[in-house]
C-alpha cells in the first residue's frame, strides 16, 4: 500500500503591476480595479495622494476631473455632484454601480459628462462604504503576508 502522503503545497500568485509614478512594484488589491482594466497601473496611494493634494486646490467636481483623466476612468458630472466631498475610491465605487467596466475617460467625454445615475438609498450606500473600507483593510492586511 502505497501511502500518498504529499500534498502539494500550493504557491499562491499573486499578479503585480509596477506603478508608473511611484515605480513600485504592488499587488492587484494596491491598485484600484479599473486602474489595471483601463491600463492606467497608478496604485492607490499614488493617486490617493493626488487627489488629496488637488482637493486642497480646487473645487471637488475639477478634483475629480483631473484623477479621472490620470486613471483614465469615465467622468460622470451627476455622480461626482451626489457623491460630492467623498474620496476618489468611493466616487469610483459609485461608477461601478452603474457600469461593470467603467468607461475610460475618453468615452465618457464623448458620451457625455453626464449619466442617469439614481443615488442609492443612503443607509445603503453607508453600509456599503464601510464594507468597503473593512475589506481595504483586510485586502493591506493579506498584503502584509
Ligand atoms: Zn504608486
Amino acid at each position: 500500500m502505497t501511502k500518498n502522503k504529499s500534498v502539494a503545497k500550493k504557491d499562491t500568485v499573486y499578479n503585480t503591476y509596477k506603478c508608473r509614478w511611484c515605480e513600485k512594484e504592488k499587488r492587484e488589491s494596491g491598485f484600484y480595479r479599473c486602474s489595471i482594466t483601463n491600463k492606467s497601473f497608478i496604485c492607490k496611494n499614488c493617486i490617493d495622494h493626488k487627489f488629496d493634494e488637488l482637493i486642497l486646490k480646487y473645487d471637488y467636481n475639477r478634483a475629480i476631473f483631473i484623477v479621472c483623466h490620470y486613471l483614465d476612468i469615465a467622468y460622470y458630472e451627476d455622480i461626482a455632484k451626489v457623491v460630492e466631498n467623498e474620496n476618489i475610491g468611493y466616487y469610483i465605487r459609485q461608477l461601478n454601480l452603474i457600469q461593470n467596466t467603467i468607461d475610460n475617460f475618453e468615452t465618457s467625454i464623448i458620451k457625455n459628462k453626464s449619466v442617469e445615475f439614481t443615488p442609492p438609498d443612503y443607509k445603503y450606500t453607508e453600509t456599503k462604504h464601510r464594507l468597503g473600507a473593512i475589506i481595504e483593510e483586510i485586502e493591506q492586511l493579506r498584503d502584509l503576508f
